[in-house]
This record gives structure tokens, sequence and C-alpha cells, in this order.
């Protein structure tokens, strides 16, 4: 990780906390922290991803503004993680899509949809686009199968090839071996921090999403978002399924595994990224990274779009709107996949592996007489 300002403004900052301790308690961070003295750009890196920006430090903190320290934790560890997202990005020449990538990522769910458009009317009739299909096959008479499945398994196995190469650039920057990953309880312990929010739960009071008062909105938008993201992929993964093995061709009855596993899961995507929008919109500004807002809001917008397009084919897919819904649908849900490695969505693969690590930390150190150093000393002695 390269040495910057705002990696500068954090060490200054956490080397302040780690004499101060006020916020021990607070989150992962602060224990994480207090293990170190000095704190190398690796380090940085670790405890910026670590950090749930759940804003506590901020409103506890005596030397935050106009206090003249400026201490404001959230802030200079979201500058940080900003640029380990462009620093762990693969490949390398691709990093500078996290500049100015609200812009970029707007652009691309307009060119995406506009390409998904253009494609049908030029592979198909044209007239498809707006006469109703129904039946099994519906789908692929308004856009073929092999076009579908080319830019879905595309989009989909680079993203993913993507993101395992910017973990294992974080994992080797934050100081991290190949041998430790494996299961094991430290695994288990991650897991359940990432998939509770555990770090947006304040201790069980909450976080300050809006203002100093103490609430759990962010974590539950969150839950609703990802969990639904989660059911739309298995949607999709058992339409897959009922395709290939069983030879039912989509669209599929509403009481249907797909379309109930899709339904719920865009509800939920809905639900979540409206009201994280919301909360970004009513928020205090003050703790915020302002220059990454417009990133932020660019993610959601096109995840809260992948959602709303996909029910409202839903609703609409015996008439004649179909054609056109299904081409913006795939147009947003191809865009979204071509720019999961280069938009925050990223922060999900290192605050998981950030958390990891803090659980590597954690494990408890055994009792004197079962190390190995201490056996190798009895039995020298
Ligand atoms: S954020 Fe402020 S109060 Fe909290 S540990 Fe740091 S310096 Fe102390
Ligand atoms: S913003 Fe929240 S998660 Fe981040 S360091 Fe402060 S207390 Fe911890």
């Amino acid at each position: 990780m390269r040495e910057t300002e705002a990696t500068a403004d954090a060490r200054r900052a956490l080397e302040v906390c780690n004499a101060c301790r006020y916020c021990e308690g607070f989150c992962a961070v602060f224990p994480a922290m207090t293990l170190r003295r000095e704190f190398t750009s690796g380090d940085l890196s670790y405890l910026a991803n670590l950090c749930h920006n759940c804003r506590g430090c901020y409103y506890s903190c005596q030397y935050a503004p106009p206090h003249p320290w400026n201490i404001n934790v959230p802030q200079v560890l979201a500058q940080v993680r900003a640029e380990t997202y462009e620093e762990y990005a693969w490949p390398g020449p691709l990093a500078g899509l996290f500049k100015r990538n609200g812009t970029i990522v707007s652009l691309a769910m307009i060119a995406g949809i506009a390409l998904a458009l253009i494609l049908t009317m030029a592979l198909v009739d044209p007239s498809i686009l707006y006469t109703p299909q129904q039946g099994p096959g519906a789908f692929y008479r308004v856009i073929p199968w092999w076009l579908m499945v080319t830019l879905a398994g595309g989009t989909s196995l680079f993203a993913v090839l993507a993101l395992v190469m910017g973990f294992r650039n974080f994992w080797r920057d934050t100081g991290g071996r190949a041998d430790e990953l494996r299961p094991g309880r430290p695994l288990a312990v991650a897991l359940h921090d990432i998939l509770t929010l555990k770090n947006l739960g304040g201790g069980g009071g909450g976080c300050n999403d809006v203002d100093e008062g103490f609430s759990q909105v962010r974590r539950r938008f969150h839950h609703f978002m990802f969990y639904g993201f989660l059911l739309c992929f298995a949607s999709t993964t058992s339409a897959t399924f009922y395709d290939h093995f069983l030879g039912h061709e989509a669209p599929y009855p509403f009481l249907s595994l797909p379309v109930q596993l899709g339904f719920w899961g865009g509800v939920g995507m809905v639900i979540g990224t409206a009201g994280l929008i919301w909360t970004k919109i009513v928020s205090d500004p003050a703790p915020a990274a302002r220059n990454l807002l417009g990133s932020d809001y660019a993610l959601l917008v096109l995840l809260l779009m992948a959602a709303a397009t996909g029910l409202l084919l839903l609703g609409l897919r015996d008439t004649g709107a179909m054609g056109v819904l299904l081409a913006v649908h795939l147009g947003v849900i191809f865009t979204l996949f071509a720019v999961i490695p280069y938009s925050k969505m990223v922060h999900g693969v290192y605050r998981s592996a950030a958390l990891f690590r803090h659980a590597l930390e954690r494990r408890p150190t055994p009792p004197p007489g079962n190390k190995p150093s201490d056996r190798a000393l009895g039995s020298a002695a």
C-alpha cells in the first residue's frame, strides 16, 4: 500500500487513539489497534477495512472537530479504505476506474441498457420488443439463450476472478499467509461477524447512523439488501437448474421456487437499497468522506435498479412491455457484474478478509505448558 496523505492522516489519528483508548470497547478496530505500537501502511489498510463506519468514535471523541487536534476516525479510515480499493484492484490498469467512480458506474449502467436494447433489435425482429410473448421460452425469443449465457457467464466469471485477485493482494499486503486460509474457529467467528454485521451493532445499542443517537437502522437495511441479493442469486441458480437439468424453460409460475426466491430477494433489495440511500441523505455529513459519496450513491442506485426492473418484469411479463423490460433488466444486471470489482461492492471482500484477520489475531493463547515452544523448552530441560 502506498504512503499517501490519507495514510498519514490515518496514522496520526490512530496514534492519538492508541494513547487515549477511550473507544476501546466500541468495535473491532480499537482492540486490533492496541496490538500495535506503530502502524505500517499494511496495518492501516487492515484497520481501515475493519472499520464499519458506525461513527460511534466520532460522536464520543473529545478531540473531534472543533478541537484543534481534529480527530475524525471514520472519515480518515474511509479515505484510506477507498485507496485500498484502487491499490488492490485487478488487473492493475483498471484501478483507475475507482477515480470519479460515481460517474463511471452511472455511465456504465446507461451503456449496458443501451447495448442490451441495440443487440436485441439487431439479433431479433425489433417488433418483438413490444409484442406480448408468453409460454415456455418467451424470454429467449426476445434475447437469444446463447447471448444471455455468454454475457452472464463472461461478466460474472471475470468479476469472480478480479475479486479473488483483489483478496489475494489485500491478504499479502496486510501480512497474511496462505497457510492461514483454512477452515477452523477463526473462520467460523469471522463468518458470524460478517453475516450478522456485528460491528454495526455497537455492542447491542446500535450505531450512529444519522446523528449522535443510536439505532440499528443501517444494519437492518444492509441486511435487507445483502440477504435480498443472496436470494436473487439463489433464484438465478435454481432457474439454471430448472432449465438445464429439469428441461423447464422460463418463465416459471409465480409460486415456483425460482420466482419466489427472486420475488422476495427483489423486495428485500428494494427495501435495503432505498433505505440505505435515505440514511445517507439524512445523515450528519461531518464524519463522512464527502468525496466518496458519489460512488456510494451510484452503486446503491444500480442495485436498486437491478431489483426494481426485475420486479417490474415479473409483474408485466405477460404484456407487450416484457421485451423492453427484459432488455433493460439484463442490461442493468450485466453492468452490475461488470462493475462489481471496480465499485464499492469490493468492500464486502476486504471487510470480510479484515474480519478474518481479526479473528485470527484474537485466537486464545494456549495455557502455559501447551504452547509448542513451552513443550520444546520442557523437553530441553
Ligand atoms: S476517537 Fe477520540 S476518544 Fe476515541 S480513542 Fe480516539 S482519540 Fe480517544
Ligand atoms: S467508525 Fe465505528 S467501526 Fe469505525 S473505528 Fe469508529 S467506532 Fe470503530
